[in-house]
């Protein structure tokens, strides 16, 4: 245990999605790291706390199920993060199924423009390792391949938005994808709000019915989330904050490098309470 107060990293990702952790892993460093608490929020899928063993982390560390669910606002990517809900709720369950049948689609098709391009990814292969698949996992093979010399060559080359092999992905709405964590019960919280680029869709997001917002972000500076809070406190928002910690796919961000305030993560587990009694 540190004493640096109170730490939650409430966004990270493991191998279940594109980390390069696994979920024990994962828990392990937060262990190391002294975090109090810690959600994990892979793309798409909760199949990460299915793999854990409570006794791992149990009196040490509290963890709050959680997602990062892929969604579309006008054509554009918009993440939105959902925690604290029950890890048996069926809408949370059938809404991560739905997303892995989308995924495996749109993974195929990338896969044979590549086919094309006369590249065999083995896809096969990916999608029997793999278990919510994207295109860093395509990245991965190009790279193991020999066919590119990294990742920023692969999307550059073949899978870059809108590049020779890219496929738009076609997630729910947002609106959706709110109504579905809505019946969960879960908080709906809007992800790293400092990467939306279109004022328009900002606009949007902030109308709709979300609970929550990142204001604490990855390696984002304070000053860069002093806007997010006064926005956050303007709705009567949770604050919360998460490094988006990736392992080794984005190295330069750590664990417990932004985090949510103990305030917030009280709401959030006392939230997770009351859905494991309903
Ligand atoms: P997907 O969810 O399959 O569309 O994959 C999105 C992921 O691909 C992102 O989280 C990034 O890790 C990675 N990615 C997307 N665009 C790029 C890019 N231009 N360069 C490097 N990585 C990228
Ligand atoms: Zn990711
Ligand atoms: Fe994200
Ligand atoms: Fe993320």
């Amino acid at each position: 245990m540190t004493d640096r107060g109170f730490q939650a990293d409430l966004h990270c990702h493991t191998t279940c999605s594109d980390g390069t952790l696994s979920p024990k892993q994962l828990v392990d460093l937060a262990l190391s790291l002294g975090l109090q608490g810690l959600s994990i929020t892979d793309h798409d899928t909760v199949e990460a706390y299915s793999l854990l063993d409570k006794t791992q982390y149990e009196g040490h560390l509290q963890l709050i199920p959680g997602a990062e669910f892929t969604t579309s606002h006008r054509g554009v990517s918009v993440h939105v993060l959902s925690y604290a809900f029950s890890l048996k709720d069926q809408n949370i369950l059938a809404l991560s199924r739905d997303h892995k049948v989308r995924r495996e689609e749109r993974i195929r098709a990338m896969a044979s423009l590549l086919m094309k391009e006369g590249i065999d990814v083995e896809i096969e292969k990916i999608l029997t390792t793999v278990r919510m698949p994207g295109r860093p996992h395509l990245a991965a093979a190009l790279l193991q391949k020999g066919v590119v010399r990294d990742h920023k060559e692969a999307f550059d080359k073949y899978l870059g938005d809108d590049k020779k092999c890219f496929v738009k992905s076609h997630a729910i709405s947002t609106e959706e994808t709110l109504s579905i964590v809505k019946k969960a019960g879960a908080i709906p919280v809007i992800a790293h709000p400092h990467l939306i680029k279109e004022a328009k869709i900002l606009r949007d997001i902030l109308s709709m019915d979300f609970e929550g917002i990142e204001v604490f972000y990855a390696n984002f500076p304070l000053s860069q989330c002093d806007k997010w809070l006064a926005e956050s406190r303007k709705k009567g928002w949770i604050a919360t904050g998460g490094s988006d910690f990736h392992g080794d796919l984005k190295a330069h961000i750590a664990l417990g490098a932004s985090y949510t305030p103990e305030e917030s993560f009280k709401k959030i587990l006392n939230r997770y309470v009351e859905n494991e009694l309903r």
